[in-house]
């Protein structure tokens, strides 16, 4: 059974299902709790959740995947019973709080969902557990196994790993984008918006680098799943040669280059900025030095410098380096105690080291000195517009100051089903 749960839980762990790190609070894991995760919910609770897959038997030959079908892999499955038993195990012994379940797609995907289902049925009917489940659907699930899985789950979600056909075809060949995918997040979108329903979000995901896409591209699909499927959040995965026997010859993607896409995606969704005010390269791609907001600052300096005084909270989420924790700060303070000085400014709490270019004080620069301020990262830090509100992003790069190296937040990696 250990052999199993380490296999299955293993093979889970590329699959971005939240907020979730595999640092457990910087302790060492033991044999029972390395494949639970921490995690942020919406509401801002943290929970551990046991990742897992149903099984890693897939008749689909994902390239990127190291559960593939043509990969000489050892094979196992839980039956529902048995994953619900040890997930009880678990969370009983107060090690898993929530489940993240996922599962190669082992035949038709209803079958396999049934499974999947099943689980879900016996810990909430049976035993009565009212806890966190995020349940994955598969590529070709019907509406009729969606609906179910909304009914018994916390949040779902389909990875549509490529934006678009043309590319997913690269990667991933038996996957069919607009008969598999496509409709199912219609579906989804639909299921979640229904308020009987247990499930009130929903996620994907996309490999990164993987089809020889550019940012651009992903972040027009990501953009329009926000829009028109009500997209909770788009979670992506920088691609890492998952084994020498890959047909796909493309080098493993920067880290820096998912880093930029989850600051492009803040700037989406809590920046009020548009796709088609961020700053692509030639390539199309993000740049990989300047952060996306500071590149777009860079290219409007006409709407510099803002007066720190009388800046609505909108035009200051727009100064690099503020985010938006700092700018309703800046306003809150403003009304309640006023800005007349540094001092008030250090008082608010603000770090505006990155800042402070771009602001104007009583139409004067900020007299700020560097070292009056508590600085949470070093000034080449490629992070503080949204280190400013200390958002760390899902596998973001982070240099903490005094640190000697990068380090990254060791999140897991790929997709599966
Ligand atoms: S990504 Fe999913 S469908 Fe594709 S090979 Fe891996 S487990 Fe199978």
């Amino acid at each position: 059974m250990l052999d199993k749960t380490s296999l299955l839980a293993g093979s889970a762990r590329f699959d971005l299902c939240g907020a979730c790190s595999q640092a457990a609070g910087g302790r060492q894991r033991s044999v029972d709790d390395r494949w639970i995760y921490p995690a942020a919910l919406p509401d801002g609770r943290t929970i551990r959740l046991l990742k897992v897959l149903q099984t890693n038997v897939c008749t689909k030959d994902c390239q990127y995947c190291e559960n593939r079908a043509s990969r000489d892999v050892r094979r196992e499955s839980f039956s529902p019973e048995e994953l619900a038993k040890l997930f009880l195990s678990l969370h009983r012994a107060d090690k898993a709080g929530g489940l993240f379940l996922s599962s190669g797609v082992a035949g038709r995907a209803d079958t396999v969902m049934a499974r999947m289902i099943a689980t879900a049925e016996i810990l909430r009917r049976r035993h009565r557990f009212h806890g966190y489940i995020h349940m994955k659907i598969l590529p070709g699930a019907s509406r009729a196994a969606i609906e179910r899985a909304a009914q018994l789950s916390n949040r779902i979600s389909i990875n549509l790993e490529a934006p678009g056909p043309g590319r997913l075809e690269r990667i991933a060949g038996e996957k069919d984008f607009l008969r598999e995918l496509l409709p199912q997040t219609e579906w989804i979108q639909q299921v979640v918006a229904d308020p009987k329903t247990r499930a009130n979000s929903h996620t994907t995901q996309f490999v990164v680098g993987a089809s020889g896409e550019s940012d651009r591209e992903i972040l027009k699909w990501t953009d329009w799943l926000y829009k028109g499927r009500g997209l909770y959040r788009a979670y992506y995965s920088a691609y890492e040669v998952p084994d020498e026997d890959t047909r796909l010859d493309a080098p493993p993607t920067p880290l820096m280059r998912e880093h930029r896409l989850y600051q492009s995606d803040f700037l989406l969704r809590k920046y009020g900025f548009g796709l088609d005010e961020l700053v692509f390269e030639g390539t199309g791609d993000l740049s990989l030095k300047v952060d996306p907001k500071e590149r777009w600052a860079q290219e409007h300096a006409e709407w510099f410098p803002v007066e720190i005084l009388t800046a609505p909270q909108e035009l200051l989420l727009r100064v690099p380096g503020l985010g938006p924790v700092s700018a309703k700060r800046i306003c809150s303070w403003r009304r309640q105690n006023g800005l007349r000085g540094p001092d008030d400014l250090r008082k608010a709490g603000l770090v505006l080291k990155k800042a402070a270019p771009y602001l104007l004080l009583k139409g004067k620069p900020l007299p700020i000195q560097p070292s009056q301020l508590a600085l949470p990262f070093s000034s080449d830090s490629p992070i503080p517009s949204l280190a400013g509100d200390l958002q760390i992003t899902p596998g973001s790069n982070v240099q903490v100051t005094g640190a000697r190296r990068w380090l990254r937040v060791p999140w897991p990696r790929r997709c599966t089903g």
